[in-house]
Formats: structure tokens, C-alpha cells, sequence
């Protein structure tokens, strides 16, 4: 390479040495060459030449052979040797032939012989001066076409995407570096091979016409999805292991030809690019998988049970087949969420999912639709027995109790199933009649499976419509407040009365609280509601205390989602300010549950009530998980014992007798009222006084009745049935 760039221009930037011992002529020679040369150095002995030599580099030297101290050969000599690409011209007196052949030989340009004429010097200078531009010229296009090419590689190999070209008969000529990080393979294994070498063997009809694309333009391959194996998935096919070593492509390629003056010429072989798409394809499936799954258990969700449902009806239509929809739902999970923590809540439905499963075939759809709630489609069933049976299975499996971190936790469920096509035949329809009969199942005592029948319909159409219309029926003022008495020992005088809330439905008739509080609570309705109820009550209660009857204590149930309020203390008190002076005479009824939630928010807030002087009273006692810690935190009264343990009472001494005793005598040592709930005879009665039991309230006193009628019962008193 030539350091010096050559302009085009009369003076070149060509450097110039002259070696002359005769210092007139070298003047006359230097100022001859001055206007073609741009930089001149001159010599007048050879040892002035070695020591400019030595310094820089020439690109041309004017040589004269004879000189005082030395022979312009060895100054040849020496350039050949240190500078080879330095030119000479050598002029010299000597008329020898030899001379001018040595010189020639040693690698001479020109030869000059002195004395010469000044055009012949010009000529012969510039002659160099042209051929060393070309030159110049030369090395740099080839220099800038190697960048260029380097460039193009660089790009070519930098590209993600693999690009390949095959010959006419479809071995590959040329690939990029990407096939490496895509396929495995160096792009030298590969040259001289089959392009189906690269297609997974179900592929290769697919790959036909296209890997090897003949065609060019618009119908030459386009964006063409394609799987291709890696390297490694040939031995992964001989161990037959499961392969995940395909990859998923976007193919374009087009045919190659060669141009001729008529056009398209003779097919070369194909161009072509390979995009690996592989990890857009597993995004797009994780998106569709949690569009369709539910993430906690994997199972699917109500989109795609929806889906699988309307298939198989399709299916079963067709071929005149029966099909059962399930819909399941745990019994209590609200309260091992609420008391045990969301994470453990979340544990238990993975391990409740796991232990369904393990009940179904293969084709049954198992689904989870939302929070403790499972669908099961059962497509192929003979007669209604193989649902129950399926349906009892489950139950079955659930009496084995969870072990989540340390819990034992027992999982009941309630099923309703709704069979296809009897109980309906559309996909809403099934659903909702299987939701439906899950509720009767739940009404009759949970853990337990019910199926569908059309007088079910008629007392109630699913916790959707239940929603829906509950929204309705306070402006429509559908609500009423009944009261239930609650009777004092031995006197068998009434210390208070429970308001308990009534839907009276205009078609479905009285409502009982159990059907639709839970579905109030889940949708946020029962703040409204619970306000409603509040109110009645306090007026009742004022209107009560006015009339002159002797003071009763009025009990209001309280939900969690109203305690949890932020506003609950104010909107308390405001309530009670609007209606009577303070809280005296109001007892508030809570779950262990409710408590449990929040237990510091709630002691706080009770506290605040406890000051005005509201009483409060445990709900439902024994029900729940009880800690009996919380009773000494919170300013609690009164105890309610469940129901459902008087309800087991004999007389005799059994498990609800033993519980009924120990909550009793708990009870009296903290100084606690205990109503016993839910007394329906004489001999609960008895067996409760000899407990030491100060309160009752049951169907045996007298059922919750409307105001009205328990305004009767204050003033006139209870009419006991005669024993
Ligand atoms: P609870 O607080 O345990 O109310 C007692 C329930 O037992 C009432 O059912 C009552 O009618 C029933 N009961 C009373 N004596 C007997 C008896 O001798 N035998 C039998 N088998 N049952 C008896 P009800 O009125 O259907 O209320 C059910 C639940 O609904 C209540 O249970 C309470 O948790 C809830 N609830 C009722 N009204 C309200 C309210 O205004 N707000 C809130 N948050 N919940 C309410
Ligand atoms: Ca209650
Ligand atoms: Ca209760």
C-alpha cells in the first residue's frame, strides 16, 4: 500500500529521491521535475542516498550510476531490499549496453541515458507517476471491495435469522453462522448436505416446494411456519425420548437464476431465510393456556370447560348419547380462608384439585370456575347412576382429611349434577341447573350430591338470578326484619329478640337468609342490606322501648364485609344517634369467623362500640376455630352455642352433650351469658337448664315472627306449649 494518496492533478503527491553527483544538473533536474513532483529530496553521494533512505521512504528515485564514493548498483540494491516498492529510474552516462542490462535486472523502471533531453526526463518521470496513480488507484478498490465484502459477511452472519442458499438439487452451497445458535449445527457441517437433513420427519411433505423454492416474487415462499430439528434431536430420536428439540420456523425463499439478456435463465438454486419463532410460540401458548387455565390448580377455566361443554353436547346430540354436568362446591372454605390465611386456602384447593382428578376418567373435564367452585363434565355416561357414582366417589375421597403445613383440614363438597339433555339443552341451561342443585345439596345438609329436578327450579334459579335480583329488591323494599325472642331461665320472660332478615320474593315467596347473605357478602351487596336491616331494627327497637314494655336487648346480626368496612365504627354510630340516644339495649352478633379475619382491626373497632354501650354476642359458637384467646381481648357478653349442637342433645350423655357442658362451664367462669340457640323441645330444654344455660331461643319459644306479631308476644306474652 502506498501510504502517499496520488491527485489527479499535474503535481502528484508522489515523493522523489534524486541520487546526482553533479550538483548543476541535479538543480536543473529538480527544478525540470518540480511542477509534476510535489516532494524532492536529493543526494549528491551515496552515503548522503543511504542516510535519506534510512529516514523515509520513497516512492521514486532518479538514480545516477556513478558516484564519488559508491556505485548506483548497490543503491539499487538496498531500495530492492528495504524498499520494494520505491521505483528507479536510472540514468546514466554509461553508454554499455550491460550496464543498462544490470541495471534492468536489478529492477530498474527506466532507463536514462545522460545526457538526456528535458522532454524525455519529463516523459519518463511521468509515465511512473501515471502507472503509480493506477496502481494506487487499484489497491484501493480492491481494499474497499475486501470492506465491502467483510461488510456484507458481517451483516450476512450478524443476522439473527439463518440464511441459506441450496443448489439446483437442493444441498446447501451456503449458511450463515445463525444456524449454529438455531440448529446446532456449524454451517461447515452442513454444505454438500440435503436440505431435508434440517425437516422433522412429518415435516418433509409439508417442506416440499418450499425449503427448495423454485418460484420467485410474489409467489416464491412467504413467512411459511415450518419445524425444523436440531442437531441433537437425531440422537434424541434414538433414545426416543420425548423431543423438545424442534424448532419452530418462518421460512422465506425464493429461486435463484441465472440473468440473461431473455430474462430468467437457468434455475441455480434457491435463497433463502429461516427465522427461529420458537420463543414467540411459547409465549402465544402460555398467553392461550392462561386465557384458558386457571393458573392456581392448571386446571381449565369456565371459558374452556364452556368450550369443551358445547363440544361434547354437539357430539352427544348426534349420537343420541347422555352426558352429566357437575358443579361442586367445598363446603366452608370461606372459613379456612378466613382463619388460616390465603396461602394455605390456596394450598388446599391444589391439593383438592390433585384429589379430583384422581377421580375422573380420561375425557372427563374437570374445571375450576372461581373460588371454591368445580365443574366436571362426564361425556360419556350410560344411565344417571354413573354420575352418582362418580358424584359419591368424590365425597368418598374427601373423607380422608388435607394435611396443608401442618393443618388437618376436612373438605366437604356439594354437587349438583344437571344430565344432558333431560335437564337441559343448551350450555347456560346445565350450568345453571347443576348450580341449582349443588345449592339443594347444600340446603339439605352439605357434603352430599344432588340431582337436578324441575321443582327445584321452581323455589330457586342459582345464585346468578339470586345476584341479579337482590340488587332489585331493596328499592323494590322486598326486605323485612322478623324477630325471634330470646327467653330468660326459669322466669320464661323475653330478655330480647333477634332481628333476622326476610326476602318475601315475588315469585319464589320467603327467602330464607341462607339462600341469598352468602351471595350478598360475596358481591358486596350485604353492606347495603346490612345497613337496611340496622335501621329497621333500631326504629323497632325505639318504637318498643316508647310503648312502655319492659326493656328488651335487640340482637342484629353483623357480617364480616361490615366490619371490615373502614366506616363501619361511624356508620354504627350514626345510625344508633339517628334512632335511639345510645347503644343500651343493642346487642351486635358475630362469628368466631367474622373475628378471626382481622382480629386487631376488629377488637378496635368493637371496643369503640362496647364504650357506647352496645353488647356483643358470639355467633354460631363452636363452629368455627375457636381461640379462645380473642374472648378475653375482646368486651365480649354474650355466647351463642350453635344450633347444631343442640340439636344432637338426647339427654344422654354424647359428643354435642359433652360440648354443650364444656362451652357452658367456660362460659361461667368468664362471666358470660350463654344462649343456647335453636331449642325446639322440652327435653333440649330441660337437659340445657341442668347445663346452666340462662337463655334460650328456639322454635320451641316461638319461630321469628314479623313485628307485628312480636309485639303480641312482648305484651301478651309467650304461649309455651303445655308439656
Ligand atoms: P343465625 O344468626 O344463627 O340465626 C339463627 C337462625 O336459626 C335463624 O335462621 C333462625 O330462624 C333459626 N332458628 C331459630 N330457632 C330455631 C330452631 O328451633 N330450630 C331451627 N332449626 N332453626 C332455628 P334464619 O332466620 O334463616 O337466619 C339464618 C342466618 O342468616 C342467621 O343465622 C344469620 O347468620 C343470617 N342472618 C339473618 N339475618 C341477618 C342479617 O340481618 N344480617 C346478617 N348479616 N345475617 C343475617
Ligand atoms: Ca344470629
Ligand atoms: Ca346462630
Amino acid at each position: 500500500m502506498h501510504g502517499n494518496a496520488v491527485s489527479g492533478t499535474n503535481q502528484s503527491l508522489i515523493s522523489l529521491l534524486i541520487v546526482e553527483d553533479e550538483p548543476r544538473y541535479l538543480e536543473s533536474t529538480r527544478l525540470l521535475l518540480a511542477q509534476y513532483v510535489h516532494s524532492i529530496d536529493s543526494a549528491l553521494t551515496a552515503t548522503q542516498a543511504y542516510a535519506l533512505l534510512a529516514e523515509r521512504r520513497y516512492d521514486l528515485a532518479l538514480l545516477d550510476l556513478r558516484l564519488p564514493d559508491g556505485n548506483g548498483h548497490e543503491i539499487m540494491a538496498y531500495i530492492r531490499a528495504h524498499h520494494p516498492d520505491c521505483r528507479v529510474i536510472v540514468a546514466s552516462g554509461d553508454s554499455q549496453i550491460e550496464s543498462a542490462i544490470q541495471s534492468l535486472r536489478l529492477g530498474a523502471y527506466d532507463y536514462l541515458r545522460k545526457p538526456y533531453e528535458p522532454e524525455e526526463l519529463i516523459k519518463t518521470v511521468r509515465n511512473v507517476v501515471r502507472k503509480l496513480q493506477l496502481e494506487h488507484d487499484n489497491a484501493c478498490m480492491v481494499h474497499q471491495l475486501e470492506q465491502s465484502e467483510q461488510w456484507h459477511r458481517l451483516l450476512v452472519n450478524a443476522s439473527p435469522d439463518v440464511i441459506y442458499t441450496l443448489d439446483a438439487d437442493g444441498r446447501f452451497t451456503y449458511l450463515n453462522d445463525s444456524i449454529e445458535g438455531t440448529l446446532g449445527y456449524m454451517p461447515g457441517e452442513l454444505i454438500g448436505r440435503d436440505y431435508t437433513t434440517l425437516i422433522a420427519a412429518d415435516q418433509l411433505e409439508i417442506a416440499l416446494y418450499h425449503f427448495n423454492e423454485r418460484r420467485t416474487g410474489e409467489r416464491a415462499t412467504r413467512n411459511f411456519e415450518l419445524l425444523l430439528r436440531r442437531k441433537d434431536d437425531l440422537l434424541s430420536s434414538l433414545t426416543e425420548r420425548v423431543s423438545d428439540q424442534r424448532v419452530v420456523v418462518e421460512l422465506s425463499s425464493m429461486g435463484m437464476y441465472r440473468p440473461t439478456s431473455l430474462g430468467m435463465g437457468e434455475f441455480l438454486g434457491t435463497y433463502g431465510v429461516v427465522r427461529d419463532i420458537s420463543a414467540r410460540k411459547q409465549a402465544e401458548a402460555t398467553i392461550t393456556f392462561q386465557a384458558y387455565h386457571d393458573l392456581l390448580t392448571g386446571l381449565p377455566n369456565r371459558a374452556l370447560f364452556k368450550d369443551r361443554l358445547g363440544q361434547a353436547m354437539v357430539h352427544a346430540k348426534r349420537h343420541g348419547q347422555t352426558m352429566a354436568t357437575l358443579f361442586l362446591d367445598m363446603d366452608r372454605f370461606k372459613v379456612v380462608n378466613d382463619t388460616l390465611g390465603h396461602l394455605v386456602g390456596d394450598s388446599l384447593l391444589q391439593a383438592l384439585a390433585q384429589r379430583l382428578r384422581g377421580c375422573l376418567r380420561e375425557g372427563d373435564t374437570l374445571s375450576r370456575i372461581g373460588g371454591d367452585e368445580f365443574m366436571l363434565l362426564l361425556p360419556h355416561i350410560r344411565t344417571r347412576d354413573n354420575a352418582a357414582y362418580i358424584a359419591q366417589k368424590i365425597i368418598t375421597s374427601l373423607k380422608q382429611p388435607f394435611n396443608i403445613e401442618g393443618n388437618e383440614i376436612y373438605a366437604g363438597m356439594s354437587i349438583g349434577i344437571a344430565i344432558f339433555p333431560d335437564d337441559g339443552d343448551n350450555i347456560e341451561l346445565l350450568i345453571k341447573h347443576a348450580d341449582i342443585a349443588m345449592y339443594h345439596a347444600k340446603d339439605q345438609g352439605r357434603n352430599d350430591y344432588k340431582f337436578f329436578t324441575q321443582d327445584l327450579h321452581k323455589s330457586f334459579t342459582g345464585r346468578l338470578a339470586i345476584e341479579n335480583e337482590m340488587r332489585h329488591a331493596l328499592e323494590k323494599q322486598e326486605f323485612e326484619v322478623f324477630y325471634q325472642p330470646q327467653v330468660a331461665f326459669g322466669s320464661q320472660r323475653i330478655r330480647g329478640m333477634e332481628a333476622l332478615i326476610r326476602w318475601n320474593h315475588p315469585t319464589r315467596g320467603l327467602v330464607s337468609p341462607n339462600d341469598f347473605i352468602p351471595i350478598a357478602e360475596e358481591s358486596g351487596l350485604i353492606t347495603p342490606i346490612s345497613e337496611w336491616v340496622m335501621g329497621a331494627a333500631c326504629r323497632q327497637a325505639k318504637l318498643w322501648r316508647d310503648s312502655a314494655l319492659p326493656p328488651i336487648t335487640m340482637a342484629i346480626n353483623l357480617s364480616a364485609r361490615q366490619i371490615e368496612h373502614p366506616q363501619f365504627v361511624e356508620k354504627f354510630l350514626h345510625c344508633l344517634h339517628k334512632h335511639m340516644a345510645d347503644g343500651t339495649g343493642i346487642e351486635i352478633e358475630i362469628t368466631e369467623t367474622t373475628l378471626m379475619r382481622d382480629m386487631d382491626g376488629a377488637v378496635s373497632k368493637l371496643r369503640k362500640l362496647a364504650e357506647m354501650g352496645v353488647e356483643i354476642s358470639i355467633d354460631d359458637f363452636g363452629t368455627g376455630y375457636s381461640s379462645l384467646s380473642y374472648l378475653k381481648k375482646l368486651p365480649i357478653n354474650t355466647i351463642k352455642i350453635d344450633r347444631s349442637f343442640i340439636h344432637d342433645l338426647t339427654g344422654h350423655m354424647n359428643n354435642g352433650s359433652t360440648i354443650v357442658a364444656g362451652i357452658a362451664a367456660m362460659a361461667k367462669g368468664l362471666k358470660l351469658k350463654v344462649v343456647a340457640e335453636g331449642v325446639e323441645t322440652r327435653e333440649q330444654l330441660d337437659y340445657l337448664q341442668t347445663l346452666g344455660c340462662d337463655t334460650y331461643q328456639g322454635y320451641f319459644f316461638s319461630r321469628p315472627v314479623q313485628a307485628a306479631a312480636a309485639t303480641e308476644l312482648l305484651t301478651r306474652g309467650l304461649a309455651l306449649p303445655i308439656d
